[in-house]
């Protein structure tokens, strides 16, 4: 990746803080440094920002917010470091998920009541890891809406969003400090903007295959499904530069995306009593252990296929709160029928498998004990009743979460533990808090990252470039 250190161009324009990417993170760092004053403009590569934000759930875990206080939860920065230990086996960086513990809550409730971002606590999401419910949403429940809401709250702000406009290199002096970027603008044209912070919120490397196979092999052959322009740009950058790594390995997957319609099956399906079964008609796996890591076990069925197995009661209840569900209703990637016998011909499964597995499920269920996979089935929900309902499923790889080793203010790090001059990171650029591997991405991180650590890194940013003299 570039780094150009000599024949640095005369900035014709400067702007003291750069944030590169217009997702989650690159929107709230850029709120944040407006917030302190700062100028600040983002550079996005795509003509109209997406970014893996508008693709996903727009689901952020964050710590004492005041919508959990209003709703009468009590959480606390200690459990939710626990939490984030037992997910990771004890591997995340306890003091970087304590910091994201301290800030995230602080974080939320500056983007509800200040930037007009509204996010809420949410009820549907609970268990897989939380110990409390601690995810919020927007209130359309999508990532498309979280984005358009930051992008409406930076336009108030008056911060400059330029679109069609990639990076392509990193001017730096010898001591590693960066002095502007160079930007592909359409129809070829380069352009040279200076600056005196720059902030990496370029996201993971989910998009560029050759980084996928060297850091996680396992998935070298599995469906991307982020935002393509997610090539690892500001993680490469950043180690041009000398900056360390940490975690390269570890990311977040998920076993239930729609196939081949793409779209991602709501967890809350199997939370209330839903299974998956793989084309051989067998349950393989415990449903709700660990959705990160279910990619695993699915990619590793007959096909790489799996159904999930539910119910029109529960198909009805997602409805209400969910996009995907209504888009999978929409498309036909829902298959019905009055009989487990009827659905068993209408997903191709061997004759009796759905209706042996469920018959063991209410068995299970009655005796109050766990399945073999570990599950217990509420003795309290009711069975699953026709009509009966099934969707295709494989697993895919969503977002990684290995990047840059970063200290408490986001900056980014050597591997001596000093900060680089001037430069940040944030969202998928940076290290997150879920280990080495799949199994420790606990739900709704993803976005707390980007939207906690872009707050951070905006604030210092512009707290930075307060003190240090102007450029160009
Ligand atoms: C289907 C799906 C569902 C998900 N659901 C959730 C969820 O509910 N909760 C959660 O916490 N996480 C979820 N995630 C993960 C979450 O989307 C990411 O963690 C989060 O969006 C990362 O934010 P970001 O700002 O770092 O990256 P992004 O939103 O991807 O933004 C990065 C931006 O940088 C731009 N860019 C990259 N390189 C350059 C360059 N060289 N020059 C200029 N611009 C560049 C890209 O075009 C992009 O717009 C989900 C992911 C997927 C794929």
């Amino acid at each position: 990746m570039t780094i150009i250190r000599s024949s640095i161009p005369e900035f014709e324009f400067s702007v003291p803080v750069v944030v590169v990417g217009a997702g989650a993170c690159g929107l709230t760092a850029a709120l944040a440094a407006s917030d302190r004053g700062a100028e600040v403009i983002v550079l996005e590569r795509d003509k109209r920002p997406w970014g893996s934000t508008s693709m996903s759930l727009g689901a952020i875990c964050a710590v004492n917010t005041q919508s959990q206080r209003e709703n009468g939860i009590h959480d606390s920065i200690d459990t939710f470091v626990a939490d984030v230990m037992a997910k990771t086996e004890g591997e995340a960086d306890e003091a970087l998920a304590r910091r994201i513990g301290e800030r995230s809550g602080p974080t939320i409730n500056w983007l509800s009541a200040k930037q007009g971002v509204p996010l809420q606590v949410d009820f549907k999401w609970t268990g897989l890891g939380h110990s409390v419910p601690r995810l919020h949403l927007p209130p359309g429940r999508t990532g498309e809406e979280l984005l358009s809401l930051l992008l409406n709250a930076c336009a108030r702000a008056g911060v400059e969003i330029m679109t069609e406009a990639q990076v392509t290199a990193v001017y730096a002096d010898d001591d590693d400090r960066v002095l502007g970027v160079r930007i592909q603008r359409p129809g070829g044209v380069v352009e040279n903007l200076g600056c005196e912070a720059l902030v990496l919120a370029t996201c993971g490397y989910g998009g560029n295959h050759e980084m996928v196979a060297r850091h996680i092999p396992e998935m070298a052959g599995a469906r991307y499904f982020g935002h393509e322009g997610n090539r690892g740009d500001g993680i490469l950058w950043g180690q041009a530069l000398g900056a360390a790594v940490r975690e390269m390995s570890a990311y977040q997957g998920l076993g239930t995306l729609a196939e081949p319609q793409q779209i991602v099956v709501p967890h809350p399906l199997m939370i209330e009593g839903g299974f998956l079964v793989n084309i051989e008609g067998r349950r393989f796996t415990h449903e709700l252990a660990n959705i990160s890591g279910m990619c695993v076990p699915v990619l590793a069925q007959p096909q790489g296929i799996a159904w999930v197995v539910f119910d029109e009661a529960r198909h009805q209840g997602c409805l209400e709160h969910s996009t995907d569900q209504r888009q999978l209703e929409e498309v036909g990637a829902i298959r019905r029928a009055d009989s487990w016998e009827a659905l068993e011909r209408a997903c191709n499964l061997p004759v009796g498998s759905l209706e042996k597995e469920n018959a063991d499920i209410e068995a299970v269920r009655a005796s109050g004990a766990s399945d073999r996979f570990g599950r217990c089935f509420d003795p309290r929900a009711r069975p699953l009743r026709a009509p009966f309902c099934a969707i295709r499923v494989t697993g895919a790889l969503f977002h990684t979460q290995g990047g840059l080793l970063i200290d408490e203010n986001a900056r980014v790090l050597r591997e001596n533990g000093q900060p680089l001059p001037n430069l940040y990171a944030g969202g998928g650029a940076a290290r997150s808090i879920s280990g080495s591997r799949v199994t420790g991405y606990l739900p709704a991180v993803g976005l707390c990252m980007a939207v906690t650590l872009g707050a951070l890194a905006g604030a210092d940013a512009a707290r930075l470039t307060a003190h240090s003299p102007t450029t160009g």
